[in-house]
């Protein structure tokens, strides 16, 4: 794999062992007692791997995690554990870029890898050069450099992505419209509260969509100013442009490789001159540190993120006048993990205390979808318990529905 004329082989070892871990999770592991307590532990998927776990119909884990998110909720919440996929993703990327280090550091295989048409991509190099012996990533480095110089492929440039298209499709179906008649920012954000859906995760995604749809009409109409942006798109985003709009996507991603050629021209000149062959056969593999690769901000994440905390920021203080605890108690109400984050005090007190109220009801939802799968109640009808797993989805993290209300999944 780490010879193959193209392709990343980090990404490829990553797209291998998360397929093989929702493989086995569908066959097996959603019933195992210890995988279930994993997801206990972590309340269930991080957002991503939500959506995937989605399209896997058993109830067994939505029993682990609504449990989970209570027990976060409790007076003595208990240390988070990591989402169980990306736990099996991070030990193959881990392995995979030693493996790369070590095959590289033998000079022959070096001279291999650099033949091979295109190396491993832009965001796992970054990680492995700033670690590990600082001449096998100074090849990397400059095979890299060449990459990019010569080839304008996108899984060399932002890793590969395979769920791009269905974040933008999700992102297109989120609700828009801004109160424009409101009096004020307080009365604009109630009115978003009538969306079924965490309202902080609403206003981030759409401010995110905000920013990629001024950027992708900026990208089209070529505007020089974009150059001058001290940000760059991630990986992510370079990804979700290119699958909205092919030409805006391609010329941003030309921009984020011009930038990168520039950053490891800067990086691969102030690089330490390797010592003299005699000191370094005398003193054996020097080990000195490479020179660090900076991925800079990215405007769109900064756009979603900054939205984020302004708005609950703005919650918080709502909630301290009474019409608004009304009307926010009604409402769907943020989600796990902003509850997590709204610190202390009254406000947050009453945000969790929502959020329990409504995760106990979705467990009674959860058991009664499954006792409804059971033979004596074959002459049931499925009723709106069986959209429990998605609204559960939503209210752990409505980064899973990138802001928007529960839905099933195309
Ligand atoms: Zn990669
Ligand atoms: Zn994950
Ligand atoms: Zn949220
Ligand atoms: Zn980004």
């Amino acid at each position: 794999m780490f010879l193959d004329p193209q392709g990343c082989p980090v990404c490829q070892y990553c797209v291998e062992a998360e397929d093989q871990f929702f493989r086995w999770f569908d066959i097996e592991a959603f019933a195992d007692p210890a995988m279930q307590l994993r997801l206990r532990r972590s309340a269930g998927f991080c957002a991503p791997h939500a959506r995937r776990a989605l399209a896997i119909r058993q109830l067994a884990p939505a029993h682990a995690i609504v449990r989970g998110a209570l027990d976060r909720l409790g007076s003595d919440p208990p240390a988070p554990g990591e989402c169980p996929a990306c736990a099996s993703v991070s030990q193959a990327r881990e392995h995979a870029e030693q493996m790369l280090g070590s095959v590289t550091a033998s000079r022959a295989m070096s001279a291999r890898y650099a033949q091979r048409e295109r190396g491993a991509c832009l965001p796992h190099l970054t990680a492995t050069i700033a670690v590990g012996d600082a001449d096998v990533a100074r090849s990397l480095a400059e095979k890299l450099r060449r990459d990019l110089a010569t080839s304008d492929d996108l899984e060399l440039l932002a890793g590969r992505d395979r769920e791009a298209d269905s974040r933008v499709a999700l992102r297109a179906a989120l609700p828009s419209g801004l109160a424009v008649d409101a009096a004020s920012s307080a009365e604009a954000e109630r009115a978003t509260w009538h969306v079924d859906a965490c309202p902080v995760c609403l206003a981030a995604g759409r401010s995110e969509r905000r920013y990629l749809d001024w950027r992708r009409h900026e990208e089209r109409a070529d505007a020089i100013d974009l150059d001058q942006d001290p940000g760059l798109l991630c990986a992510a985003h370079v990804h979700e442009l290119a699958a909205l709009d092919e030409r805006a996507g391609g010329r941003a991603a030309r921009r984020v490789r011009e930038r990168w050629v520039h950053e490891l021209d800067g990086l691969l000149k102030r690089w330490p001159p390797p010592p003299p062959r005699t000191r370094r056969l005398l003193r054996g593999r020097r080990r000195a540190p490479a020179p660090r690769l900076r991925a800079p901000l990215c405007p769109a994440c900064r756009a979603r993120d900054g939205a984020e905390e302004r708005h609950l920021d703005l919650l918080l203080r709502l909630l301290a006048q009474r019409p608004y605890a009304d009307a926010y108690d009604a409402a769907h109400g943020v989600c796990l993990r902003h509850a997590l984050l709204a610190g202390e005090g009254p406000a947050a007190g009453r945000i969790r205390g929502a959020l329990r109220a409504r995760l106990a009801a979705l467990e009674w939802e959860i058991a009664e979808a499954g006792r409804k799968q059971g033979w004596d109640a074959r002459h049931e009808r499925p009723g709106p318990e069986q959209t429990a797993r998605l609204r559960l989805a939503a209210l752990l993290d409505g980064a899973t529905f990138l802001g928007g209300p529960a839905r099933e999944l195309p």
